[in-house]
């Protein structure tokens, strides 16, 4: 059958192709939907029509282009309805309207999930739509219980402590970094979701994903883990059989600090789940961020291996400084998870985040020494190219008062530095400088 709308064909039009997307050769006379732009075909039609159609829906390419286009469109033709209805019913595969899918975004996830091990990924307009997603995705109602990490990302934290408990969910912070207490709640509780991230912010504690994924799928929970700080390069939580594993590719994966972003890694069953939810959610991230963090993921490893290099120099500098109280990273033998880290991550790579304390200093001293940097950028993002620097108690967790900050270890020196891929003595010799105007 074909459809009523202009057709710009000829009906025996048949041709051998590469398909961009993986697909292999075929023939396109097997999709009718395809419609031969043919200049003569719009000869004789006004300017109007012409303006309209004309440079439009040419058959697929008979070449490869070696990077994914971005496919900026919303929705896609078909002159078939039969085929129309074989990809609704989703007995074909095809794209129809971009809330449901996107070659580009499709492109992302290939990517991402081939990184994680996974067999499916979805992406998102940002890591907090991810993470809601697999939340809900987990099939969290009302009356069931949730087991997640105190000092998870703050929007992460009061979407539980907020929206969920609305709903009527439990949620139970613990400290993730207690194996005991964490198998005790979950015990106790029988979470549906037990949610945490690898590494935490800002005080960098290192979560024992094995562990607490085994006790977790004792009780029947599904895991989630948020992976953004360690990326695939560091650590892929599925082969310690994770449920959900989350990106705010924000960060890391995207790497230059031009897009928003997110995406879930899982089997393609979840992957379904998360699909047909943001068909109703509509959380989609655009083809154009889908095409800025496919290609920053080209660099990933590379740029992991400078951050992890570069963030054990400074670690090690800050701690030689006099200025220095103490400085918080899983690469250094201090740290209380070092040997953990050393075991859940790859060799001698422990992320690029490093925190640390000046000494006896309080908002006052930490702007002077934020101001005096002329390299390491004030910003409240991470995972960037650039060498980026945020002062918690006015940022990520200026909601709590001072004493809630010293509970929990967040002092009114504790600064947080993402560190970039400059060079390691440019970023140090700057960070020294600054502490030295202080
Ligand atoms: N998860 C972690 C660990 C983060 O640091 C962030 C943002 O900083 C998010 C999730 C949220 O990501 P986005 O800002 O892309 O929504």
């Amino acid at each position: 059958m074909r459809s009523a709308g202009i057709f710009l064909g000829e009906p025996g039009w048949s041709k051998k192709v590469n398909y961009v997307d993986g697909r292999g050769t075929g023939k396109v006379n097997k999709l009718p939907g395809i419609v031969v732009r043919r200049i003569s075909m719009l000869k004789d039609k006004d300017i109007f029509t012409q303006a309209v159609h004309s440079g439009e829906r040419s058959p697929p390419p008979d070449f490869t282009p070696v990077s994914t286009p971005v496919y900026n469109a919303s929705t896609y033709f078909y002159t078939s309805m039969d085929d129309l209805d074989l990809v609704f019913a989703g007995e074909k595969k095809g794209y129809i309207y971009t809330r449901y899918g996107n070659p580009t975004n499709k492109a992302l996830e290939e990517a991402v999930a081939t990184l994680e091990g996974g067999e499916a990924a979805y992406t998102f307009s940002s890591g907090m739509a991810a993470i809601h997603t697999a939340l809900l995705a987990t099939g969290l109602k009302k009356g069931e219980h949730v087991v997640a990490s105190h000092d998870l990302y703050g929007a992460t934290y009061t979407l539980l402590n907020t929206l969920f408990r609305e709903l009527g969910i439990h949620v139970h912070f613990v400290d993730i970094s207690n194996p005991e207490t964490v198998e005790e709640t979950i015990k106790r509780e029988k979470p549906k979701t037990v949610i945490f991230e690898v590494i935490s912010n800002p005080l960098l504690k290192v979560a024992d994903v094995p562990h607490i994924v085994e006790i977790a799928h004792r009780e029947d929970a599904e895991v989630i883990v948020d992976s953004t700080f360690t990326t695939p390069y560091l650590l892929k939580p599925l082969d310690y059989n994770a449920d959900y594993v989350v990106h705010s590719s924000t960060k890391y994966l995207g790497g230059h600090g031009d897009v928003l972003s997110g995406v879930v890694v899982c089997s393609e069953e979840r992957r379904n789940i998360l699909y047909e939810l943001t068909k109703m959610l509509g959380a989609n991230l655009g083809p154009n961020e889908a095409f800025l963090t496919l290609r920053g993921i080209k660099t990933l490893p590379l740029r992991m291996q400078r951050h992890c290099e570069n963030a054990v120099k400074v670690a090690d500098a800050l701690t030689r400084n006099p200025r220095i109280e103490r400085v918080i990273y899983p690469g250094l033998k201090s740290h209380p998870q070092h040997i953990l880290a050393s075991e859940m991550f790859r060799k001698d790579c422990y992320g690029g985040m490093v925190s640390f304390e000046i000494k006896g200093a309080g908002k006052k001293e930490v702007f002077a020494f934020f101001e005096a940097l002329t390299l390491v950028l004030l910003g409240t993002s991470l995972g960037d190219i650039y060498s980026l620097i945020l002062y918690p108690a006015h940022s990520s967790h200026r909601a709590l008062t001072p004493e809630e900050r010293k509970r929990i270890g967040i002092s009114d020196g504790l600064v947080r530095l993402s560190v970039g891929i400059e060079d390691a003595g440019d970023i140090i010799h700057d960070v020294e400088q600054a502490l030295d105007k202080i």
